[in-house]
């Protein structure tokens, strides 16, 4: 018998303890709720396996840093010890402070995203030290506490403490799950984002409509300035855009030829009878994957109320985002836009930024830590995992790992049931246990692999 494998089935009631007594610290970065309370019992448990500090962050929650082992190669671990609000908690049906296990599941707000991964990955370590020996490699835990709120001061972070992280050979990301066919997902990267808001001005106050004979309506000066930026073919028409987007390589292709997506499903739970431009198969998914969207997330001008109301409105907004995708930075996008609107007359158009945005990130396919990856998924869920180039939403990827040369490969405990972000979030337990020796093995393969 192995002796990681017994070291863990000795330990399977503490660990799955200790997993519920994260969880029933609450650590909400929206609501300021047991935040540091959270992060000094992640550090405290940190401290078990090794060296762990505690960063303070100005303005911001703290940072738990962590190092564990030497070798030759350093394997940097990302994870976030805050979650979503648990709001609305009345549809949860066991509380989402409680960690209660049912049906071999352990339900709480964030079990799945992220204290799961976190136990899990610390789990694991411990198991390693006590049952194999010290660590053939180095690891770096970076521990954040404002992920669910954009990591607002994540990038000053990483600034400050560039040389903690800078030497990792390879990150692995904090989220993965099981697909509906019960095979392991293993993800290369995330989109950026670049948010703004789009405002046409008029009159100094709303008008009577009868003005409108001769002042200028800003809502429809809104949306002929809308109308310029996208046609109906969806293809995006701001001036030189599309011209930095990177086309996929021949080993994405191939990637995206093996992700199972079952369309008609999808369809079905949407509500739709067909995707943009009846899209399918391949072509689907490069316009999922390798394409930039340009999406009127909300427009408001005028009077909206019950009934009839003549009047000409002083104002018009729109909030507009862009998913983006290689080669396209939240800046580049943000100046392209300005350009285009100027450039067709719509200079009057203010363009606000919403947030700083997060940039693309994408790691190569066949990069050490992707590789070490898929061989420690086969030797544990004796499938050949899912590997998707990028997820469909973003996060600080591109700050911690591709902007400091640092390939990343995301893979979690989570399965495809396990609602984050929603009531009754939850892992499965036995996802859990092979959690923990997915990691043992990635460790081992990571280590040698050259
Ligand atoms: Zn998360």
């Amino acid at each position: 018998v192995d002796k990681f494998d017994e070291y863990v089935k000795e330990n399977r009631d503490r660990f799955l303890s200790e997993l519920q007594g994260m969880l029933r610290q609450p650590s909400v970065a929206a609501q300021n709720l047991g935040t540091r309370e959270m992060a000094g019992k992640v550090l405290e448990r940190l401290k078990k396996l090794g060296e762990a500090r505690l960063v303070e962050v100005e303005g911001g929650q703290p940072v738990v840093c962590a190092e564990i082992g030497s070798g030759k190669r350093t394997l940097l671990i990302y994870d976030h010890y805050d979650v979503q609000p648990p709001e609305p908690l009345e549809l949860w049906t066991t509380g989402a402070w409680e960690a209660v296990i049912r049906d071999g599941k352990i339900f709480a707000r964030g079990a799945a995203d992220n204290k799961g991964d976190l136990m899990c990955r610390i789990h694991a370590i411990e198991s390693y030290l006590a049952s194999v020996g010290p660590l053939p490699l180095c690891v770096k835990f970076v521990v954040e506490g404002e992920e669910e709120i954009g990591s607002v001061n994540f990038a000053r972070f990483i600034r400050e403490n560039c040389s903690f992280v800078e030497d990792a050979d390879g990150c692995l990301w904090e989220f993965g799950a099981k697909n509906i066919n019960e095979r392991p997902t293993l993800t290369c990267g995330l989109k950026g984002i670049v948010y703004v808001e789009l405002q046409a001005r008029g009159a100094k106050y709303d008008l009577h409509s009868a003005s409108a004979a001769i002042v200028e309506d800003p809502a429809w000066r809104l949306v002929w300035a809308l109308a310029t930026l996208k046609d109906s073919n969806d293809r995006i028409l701001i001036d030189g855009l599309m011209d930095h987007v990177r086309q996929p390589t021949m080993v994405e292709l191939e990637a995206l030829k093996k992700i199972p997506y079952d369309e008609e499903k999808i369809k079905a739970d949407y509500g739709i009878s067909s995707f943009i431009k009846n899209l399918t198969g391949l072509d689907l998914l490069r316009k999922l994957f390798y394409e930039p969207t340009c999406t009127i997330c909300g427009i408001y001008s005028g009077y909206i109320g019950d009934g009839a109301k003549t009047v000409l409105p002083n104002h018009a907004f729109a909030k507009v985002d862009f998913r983006l995708v290689p080669n396209l930075t939240p800046s580049l996008v943000a100046e392209l836009l300005k350009n285009h609107l100027a450039r067709h007359g719509f200079g009057d158009i203010d363009v606000k930024l919403l947030q700083h945005g997060e940039e693309v990130a994408r790691s190569p396919l066949d990069s050490t830590i992707v590789h070490a990856a898929i061989e420690a998924a086969k030797a544990v869920y004796k499938s050949e995992p899912v590997l998707y180039p990028t997820s469909a939403g973003s996060g600080p990827m591109y700050t911690l790992c591709q902007g400091l040369g640092i390939p990343a490969v995301s893979a979690g405990c989570g399965w495809h049931g396990s609602r984050g972000h929603s009531p009754n979030e939850n892992i499965r337990i036995n996802d859990y246990f092979e959690g923990i020796r997915f990691i043992r093995e990635l460790i081992d393969h990571f280590a040698v692999d050259a």
